[in-house]
């Protein structure tokens, strides 16, 4: 029996895809076990609050341009976020805990709790001020939060340039299973101004009642979650995978093209290959062709998401002889697709929501890693779970459509497929009564209703 009755829980989301779903999520579960949920959220990309009437949504200016927030620079982003919602989530969390009259208003304040994105930096001292509990969530795997603390480490000790391209395929000694060329990718677009905003982000974090893993869980991070205990000293909570406790509901940012599950249901079992990376994720248009070429010529059926602004410079030109093999959607109802019986692989970035999303449903995955989190997350499906095969970044027609038909037609493809099949039940296990997610669930609500 849940102890949350009437408890209000106030949720402040991220704006962006991977950041909206699993917080949803959260609110979600929190909801159906009697808590009241308050989201607060900026303008930009807002959540849409008609699908969730159970809700009360507040909305805050983040007087961003539409320049700004058209930006692929995701740092960047994230910092002009951070700089401009300050004062305004103030504002509103105050009027929030004020809202109640007098009498009542004091007992609202003592139940409530504020849960916030770890990417939002200047809740500490706001939460402090109003006396308010304040919990962290992440959207990433542990281990890869964990590379906060890691990577400025390295780039002080100048770790990189490598003195010998021989070692390029050597582990990282201080971060497993990361290899050496997947560092270089990573410092070499990682700048100081990120450095100083995971500072902030640490410094968020330690100082807080306690830090949920919402779209992770023990079994897929065994390796890191003692290290992160000790780093973090605060109570840590791993309720993943999040997406499993309401599946199929949605709080996409963009509209959904439903047209590809009538033509899924046309293919063969496990013949057809998925191919997204996320929300954010740009291409060019040499790297559109080669990954387009590459599908064709392999000769599986293909599920392509492509959004209106992932292809520099747009792909009007080769989209007719595409559809002859395959069908490309702006924005695929993403679990929906992993579940149907017709998907055999998922062509992925590994953005941490994917790489789950595929382990719940055991798909098979080919990774293409673009960013520091996505490059961890495919060595750990390539290398430690070995439920997958990588591109190690080559886009070319053939290596595609080489690593397609290992996949799909070898004996390789079919050890993967069983590997993935144990990984899947395991996970699966872990959001059932007594699993380990499911019991850390249990351990968030009592925590958060002894506040
Ligand atoms: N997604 C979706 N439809 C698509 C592509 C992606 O619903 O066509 C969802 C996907 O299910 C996942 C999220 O968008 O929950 C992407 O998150 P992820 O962490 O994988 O990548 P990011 O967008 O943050 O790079």
């Amino acid at each position: 029996m849940d102890k949350s009755n009437g408890l209000r829980v106030i949720l402040f989301p991220l704006p962006l895809q991977g950041c909206i779903n699993p917080m949803i999520q959260l609110a979600k579960i929190l909801h159906s076990r009697g808590f009241s949920i308050t989201v607060i959220h900026t303008r930009f990309n807002a959540p849409k609050a008609s699908s969730h009437p159970l809700f009360t949504f507040l909305q805050i200016q983040d007087a961003l341009s539409e320049t700004e927030t058209s930006t692929h620079d995701v740092t960047l982003l994230l910092t002009l976020l951070n700089r401009s919602c300050e004062s305004p989530f103030r504002e509103c969390l105050t009027k929030l805990l004020q809202s109640a009259d007098s009498k009542t208003g004091e007992e609202k304040q003592r139940n409530c709790s504020l849960i916030h994105d770890s990417g939002w930096i200047f809740t500490q001292p706001i939460a402090k001020s109003l006396n308010l509990p304040r919990l962290v969530l992440n959207t990433y795997k542990v281990s890869s939060f964990r590379d906060h603390f890691v990577l400025p480490q390295l780039r002080r000790e100048m770790y990189l340039p490598l003195q010998d391209s021989e070692q390029d395929d050597d582990p990282v000694q201080e971060f497993p299973p990361l290899l050496k060329k997947d560092l270089i990718q990573i410092l070499d677009k990682e700048t100081e101004i990120l450095d100083s905003y995971t500072k902030m982000i640490l410094e968020t974090t330690k100082a807080s009642s306690g830090l949920i893993f919402v779209s992770s869980c023990e079994e897929l991070d065994q390796d890191s979650l003692s290290q992160a205990r000790e780093d973090f000293q605060v109570p840590i909570f791993t309720i993943g995978p999040s997406h499993s406790y309401f599946p199929g509901s949605s709080s996409s940012l963009f509209t959904v093209d439903d047209t590809c599950i009538p033509w899924l249901d046309k293919q063969e079992d496990k013949s057809v290959i998925y191919v997204s990376f996320g929300s954010i994720t740009t291409i060019s248009e040499a790297e559109f062709m080669e990954i387009a070429w590459g599908l064709r010529n392999s000769n599986q059926p293909f599920l392509w998401v492509v959004r209106v602004d992932s292809v520099v410079h747009g792909t009007e030109r080769i989209d007719e002889q595409l559809h002859e093999k395959g069908k490309i959607v702006n924005w695929a109802p993403q679990q929906e697709v992993l579940k149907h019986r017709a998907i055999g692989g998922f062509l992925t970035h590994n953005g941490w929501n994917s790489t789950v999303e595929s382990v719940f449903e055991g798909v098979p995955m080919i990774c293409l890693p673009f960013e520091w989190d996505q490059l961890l997350n495919a060595r750990f499906v390539t290398d430690v779970w070995m439920v997958g095969l990588h591109l190690e970044g080559r886009i070319e027609r053939n290596v595609i459509e080489g690593v397609i038909r290992r996949l799909f037609s070898e004996a390789e493809g079919k050890a993967i497929r069983e590997r993935m099949e144990l990984l899947k039940e395991k996970v699966r296990r872990s959001v059932k009564p007594k699993g380990s997610s499911y019991r850390s669930l249990q351990h968030l609500i009592d925590y958060i209703s002894s506040f």
